[in-house]
């Protein structure tokens, strides 16, 4: 070759390694989660996950975008996607090992924390599958309002087998379900919902209607069922759509088009109408969304692990990067501004997976109060924060950070989804303020939560102090300032997790960055990396 073509200084791709065995964050949480049985299935996908192969298959789902085929060649309706093999490969990697279903079928303590080490692992791979085995996931706590149809389609759902064959449920070896409550006339504001349902017999719980409207988005459409919303004379209700009937034809639903996304595009999202399609109703009419809350508050549950997740690739990205590559004679990650951007996203991605694992061991424990109030805060903060770390992150790696063929610019382009879907941002500030206002013992939840780690950093301290002060004699005008109220208290509360159950020297820059007073800054690195902080770029990585 000739010398022009040398290549040098260009740090080496970052495959076969292992995703889990190297975060030791992620390994004293499971720790603590009580989920070291997991460990051996943690390093057996942590691997696959750093594997060059299975890298590869996240590349290739993206590449290759579903395909949606409306009509068989003889000119049939069959409502079809066809996905890239290298999607079926990652599902079944997923299903295989439980993320769609671990807590329910494994009865040792610490299953919401395993399964969600696993799901943390999932989406430094690939987000876009992360979707179905979510709302997989998180539909059973909604079917299980309505025991006979929780009775004949849990097992399916929970089997830890994946089966995309589009065939009738009696005929398949394992389930998945979607989620449709999004209409085009409002999406937060389910009740504005015109999808309306007609009781076949005498109605009521468990029984069959007929479905009538439509759906504006309809992510994995392939699913074997679908959680939807549609109004009844009682109100808006909870159903279970199936793809199938029960007799082999196929359910009166078509898919209109698939929507051209600009991130998450592994994963289809589709439009769907519907003519009078069976469902089944799920608890009481009137009740729909008391029903699918359920479902949603586990769908909002993974959107912070996912969002962990993607911060703690980016953050990995960049330091990889920053170690190989050297630019004025030294290495970047030794260069004292780089050394505060790269702390910045160390210590904002350590902070978020605190604060998802803290939400995790709530679940585990059955802290009705603390899941309540900790899903929509740490969603609301830990989705907001993924663009300005995917962002940074990429900008460590300078233009080529910026290119298709990097991890980066997929994790970028992922990053705004999980604030928007499940209840976008200013709906979960206001759903913040709602538990406060209608369920007291959030507010007590919080603050003890809060008053548990003041006593062990100073600005903490001041810091708890002053929300106490809001919190307990709250204005009439806190609406106005929702978001910035969420935001104290997400810090607040990421602060004393750390403090109290994390790395010691991560909880002291966190608190050195984040808390007011100190060296809040808006953009990552306006904190600097005090030199005794260094020693968390080795650690993180
Ligand atoms: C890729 C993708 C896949 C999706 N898949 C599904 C799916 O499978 N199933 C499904 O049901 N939905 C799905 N959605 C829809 C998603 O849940 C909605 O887009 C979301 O809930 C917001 O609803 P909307 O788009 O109607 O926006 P709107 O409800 O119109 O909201 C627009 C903005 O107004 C804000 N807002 C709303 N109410 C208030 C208020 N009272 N005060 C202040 N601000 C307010 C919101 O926070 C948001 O920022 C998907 C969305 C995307 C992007």
């Amino acid at each position: 070759m000739p010398r022009s073509h040398e290549v040098v200084n260009q740090p080496p791709s970052l495959v076969d390694y292992n995703v889990y065995l190297r975060d030791p964050a992620l390994r004293e949480w499971v720790a603590l989660g009580d989920a070291a049985w997991a460990e051996p299935d943690l390093a057996e996908y942590g691997a696959l996950a750093g594997s060059e192969e299975v890298i590869r298959l996240g590349f290739e789902a993206n590449e290759f975008r579903p395909v949606f085929e409306s009509h068989d060649p003889q000119g049939r309706r069959v409502d079809r996607v066809r996905y890239h093999p290298a999607y079926h490969r990652l599902m079944e990697m997923a299903i295989e090992r439980g993320i769609h279903s671990l807590p329910w079928t494994e009865e040792r303590p610490g299953a919401h924390v395993a399964r969600g080490a696993l799901e943390y692992l999932q989406h430094q791979v690939e987000s876009g599958h992360g979707c179905p085995t979510t709302m997989t996931f998180a539909s059973i706590p909604t079917l299980r309002v309505q025991p006979e149809l929780a009775s004949a389609w849990e097992p399916g759902v929970t089997a830890r087998v994946y089966d995309p064959r589009d065939v009738p449920m009696a005929d398949k070896h394992g389930l998945t379900l979607g989620m449709a409550m999004t209409e085009k006339q409002g999406g937060s504001d389910v009740r504005a919902n015109s999808t309306a349902a007609e009781p076949v017999g005498n109605g009521g719980p468990g029984e069959e209607y007929r479905v009538t409207g439509h759906k504006f988005f309809v992510s994995a459409p392939m699913s074997d069922g679908f959680v939807i919303l549609a109004q009844t004379p009682a109100g808006l209700s909870c159903f279970l759509l199936p793809r199938w009937r029960a007799d082999g034809t196929r359910n009166a639903f078509e898919l209109q088009r698939l929507k051209n996304k600009m991130g998450n595009v592994s994963n289809a999202s589709a439009e769907m109408e519907l003519f009078d399609a069976s469902a089944w109703l799920i608890g009481e009419p009137g009740r729909g969304v008391a029903n699918i809350i359920r479902m949603v508050a586990l769908t909002r549950f993974d959107c912070m692990v996912g969002s962990a997740g993607l911060m703690r690739q980016a953050a990995v990205q960049a330091l990889h990067h920053c170690r190989h590559r050297s630019a004025f004679g030294r290495a970047l990650v030794e260069q004292p501004v780089m050394q505060g951007v790269l702390l910045d996203l160390v210590v904002e991605s350590e902070a978020a997976l605190a604060l998802a694992m803290r939400a995790a061991r709530a679940l585990d424990g059955d802290e009705q109060a603390a899941v309540r109030i900790l899903t929509p805060i740490g969603k609301y903060w830990i989705c907001k924060r993924t663009p300005t770390v995917t962002a940074e992150a990429m900008e460590c790696i300078g233009g080529s950070g910026f290119m298709e063929d990097r991890l980066l610019a997929r994790l970028y382009r992922e990053a705004p989804v999980n604030a928007i879907w499940e209840g976008s941002g200013n709906v979960q500030c206001l759903d913040v303020l709602r538990a406060f206002a209608r369920e007291p013992e959030t507010v007590e939840t919080v603050l003890a939560e809060l008053r548990a780690g003041a006593s062990l950093d100073t600005g903490l301290e001041r810091e708890v102090k002053a929300i106490e002060a809001v919190l307990t004699r709250p204005d009439a005008g806190i609406e106005r300032v929702a978001r910035g109220w969420v935001e104290r208290l997400a810090i607040a509360l990421q602060a004393s997790v750390l403090l109290r159950f994390g790395n010691p020297l991560t909880a002291e820059a966190f608190c050195r960055l984040r808390l007011p007073g100190t060296h809040r800054t808006l953009l990552p690195g306006g904190g600097g990396c005090d030199p005794r902080f260094a020693p968390l770029l080795d650690r993180a990585f």
